[in-house]
């Protein structure tokens, strides 16, 4: 696939600070738009948002002012001299919210998710040279996220950056939606210059989480943030719950720390050098040590087959988990860590054993010449 352009917003954010987005869930009227938007300006956001047309899950709830609150955030952005940004999800959205003079477009999660949509939006968006911000799917899927990037850009945008946002859960537990953090650092990994926001507000759908979530992201080393804010949380006509008011939006922003990815200082390079060398020595021997356990699976795969013994017996595996476990918590691993990584050797110890028993070449190689021939999986 062609390359996903990178950080050229066209607006004056210096490089070294992080991207604020602000600005209320929804535009509600002409007065709490301006007064939200002004109040998020003062506390710093380079970009002030709102909803015009909210996707909500339920149809009782409020589905956004529409078309009629456009003129507003647009006033918003000149009362302040901040670019405004606001969700569109289909072309007509991308029309409207163009012609009212809105600066920067974003696709929702919900529309992400959707690639007709995103190839909607795409072919309306061709020969348009406007900044657009497409959030995380509301499911895992790193590929749906990176194919609507690609999409956009293949349409010949060359402004773009991503919203992390989480992921939905059948039941909401501290989050709102799930901050799978390997997604955006794969998503990081793969396109290191492209700009990833986070967006602490509908991840925690609380806002007391809202600063925990924005430090965390700057720990990982995000662009910045969304952060909804709202003149009067308490009675917003959606997402009241995870909304700050400008005040707790600066008192918010007041208590992050902004690490660096690096300093200079020798002293501070020395030492994590050293601790590196350790690392990376010891990532080695564990490597090492997991080639050695698994020569001796395949020893007894080689010893089972010839006795025409199971690969799995539960009780052996049972034991196993449990004591592994039992051990990793002594060695100071989270549970769930010590879960996984027993389940990963355990996997890995099966398919070697499975290896020299009975391999999906050999069965595949019986079955073409049983006329069955090789099986196709599209996707
Ligand atoms: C929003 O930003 O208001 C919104 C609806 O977000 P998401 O698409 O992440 O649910
Ligand atoms: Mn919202």
């Amino acid at each position: 696939m062609q390359p996903i352009p990178v950080r050229q917003w066209g607006w004056p954010i210096p490089e070294n600070e992080h991207i604020l987005i602000a600005g209320p869930c929804s535009a509600e009227t002409a007065e709490q738009t301006l007064a939200s938007c002004q109040g998020a300006a003062r506390q710093g956001a380079h970009i002030l948002r709102a909803g015009i047309w909210k996707p909500r899950t339920r149809p009782e709830a409020f589905a956004g002012i529409g078309e009629a609150g456009l003129p507003w955030i647009v006033e918003a952005g000149q009362v302040t001299g901040k670019p405004v940004a606001i969700e569109v999800a289909s072309a007509r959205h991308v029309e409207l919210a163009l012609k009212a003079g809105v600066d920067i477009l974003w696709i929702g999660a919900r529309s992400t998710a959707n690639p007709f949509t995103v190839q909607e939006i795409a072919d309306v968006l061709r020969g348009v040279d406007v900044p657009v911000l497409i959030k995380n799917p509301v499911n895992p899927d790193l590929d749906l996220w990176i194919g609507a990037l690609e999409r956009i850009a293949l349409a010949g945008v060359s402004r773009l950056g991503a919203i992390f946002r989480g992921f939905s859960v059948y039941k909401p537990g501290i989050y709102r939606n799930a901050p799978m953090w390997e997604l955006p650092i794969e998503l990081r990994r793969q396109f290191p210059t492209l700009d990833i926001i986070v967006d602490p507000s509908h991840i925690t759908g609380n806002r007391s989480l809202i600063s925990y979530i924005a430090q965390h992201a700057i720990d990982l080393d995000f662009n910045g943030f969304m952060i909804e804010t709202h003149i009067d949380p308490d009675h917003a006509l959606s997402d009241a719950a995870q909304q700050l008011t400008p005040d707790q939006l600066g008192e918010a922003l007041s208590r992050l720390v902004h690490r660096r990815p690096s300093v200079d200082d020798p002293e501070f390079l020395a030492n994590l050098e050293a601790l590196r060398y350790d690392i990376d020595n010891l990532d080695q021997e564990i490597i090492r040590s997991l080639g050695q356990r698994m020569e001796v699976s395949r020893e007894i795969g080689h010893f089972k087959r010839d006795n025409e013994v199971t690969i799995l017996q539960m009780n052996r595996w049972s034991n196993i988990f449990e004591s592994r476990v039992q051990t990793a918590l002594q060695a100071g691993l989270s549970e769930d860590f010590a879960r996984d990584l027993i389940q990963a050797i355990h996997n890995e110890s099966i398919r070697q054993q499975g290896g020299v028993m009975n391999t999906p070449a050999a069965v595949l190689a019986k079955e073409t010449t049983a006329g069955m021939g090789p099986v196709n999986n599209p996707t």
